[in-house]
């Protein structure tokens, strides 16, 4: 019997990919965002055992809502490429169910076989392009974007439809230098469909307290309307179409 650590589950999903969907947070995650809003994803041995049998008895449940408009299963975390074996198992069983797939990664990972198998099976991938720059990235997510950016031109070669996530920090990824190295990386990649800007926000905050860890973006501000707009405005004006979610 095949099983898993999960964090949760979110039955009635209608940002993380097209249509309504199931949406799964997978537990572990090798990166170390400051901002991240879900620290108790963090811990692999966290979380709560889930068996492949519960979680396709649990999509066939909702099957019937999930179905029109494209919707279907979208993998989060955490980091779902952590459960790539796992994940290959599942997204045949939710394909079977006439449902679509959908991954929404970090993107830092090698193409190893179990990782090239499952994006065999993913209708689209959400991917997160934290900072253009491989110090400040370093510096703010705790790992090079190397392997990330390298991840993203295989999905491009690949042909698999891509969203791309970039979140709007101030005073650490709205400098327009580096909103524009971001914007040429993702204009030289043919398969996305968009990007998505999403503003920093501190709903995850309590959840460091909670764990006794120190929250380290004290300082920062979710950013203005106008700071939006301008970061928009240079993905746009790279021929990058956006979508604003604020
Ligand atoms: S990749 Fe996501 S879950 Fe992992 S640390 Fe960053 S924000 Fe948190």
């Amino acid at each position: 019997m095949e099983a898993t650590r999960i964090h949760a589950i979110e039955s009635f999903g209608t940002l993380d990919g097209p249509g309504i969907r199931f949406v799964v947070f997978f537990q572990g995650c090798p990166l170390r965002c400051k901002f991240c809003h879900n620290r108790d994803t963090w811990d692999p041995a966290g979380g709560r055992e889930v068996t492949l049998d519960e979680l396709i008895a649990d999509v066939r449940r909702y099957r019937g809502f999930l179905a029109p408009a494209g919707g279907g299963v979208t993998a989060t975390g955490g980091e779902p490429l952590l459960h790539a074996r796992f994940l290959s198992r599942f997204f045949a069983e939710v394909h079977a169910l006439g449902l679509t797939t959908a991954l929404d990664t970090s993107g830092f990972t090698r193409i190893t076989p179990e990782i090239s198998e499952l994006l065999d099976k993913t209708d689209i991938v959400l991917l997160d392009l934290k900072h253009a720059d491989d110090a400040l990235h370093t510096e703010l997510v705790g790992v090079s974007n190397k392997p990330i950016l390298a991840f993203a031109r295989i999905l491009a070669e690949r042909r698999i439809a891509t969203w791309i996530r970039y979140i709007v920090i101030p005073g650490h990824t709205t400098e327009t230098e580096h909103v524009v190295r971001a914007a040429e990386f993702v204009a030289s990649l043919s398969n996305v469909e968009k990007l998505e800007l999403l503003p920093y926000h501190e709903m995850g905050r309590h959840k460091w307290e909670a764990l006794g860890a120190e929250y380290r973006l004290n300082d920062t501000r979710p950013p203005s309307r106008g700071e939006l707009d301008a970061v928009a405005n240079v993905f746009s004006q790279h021929g990058v179409p956006v979508s604003l979610n604020y």
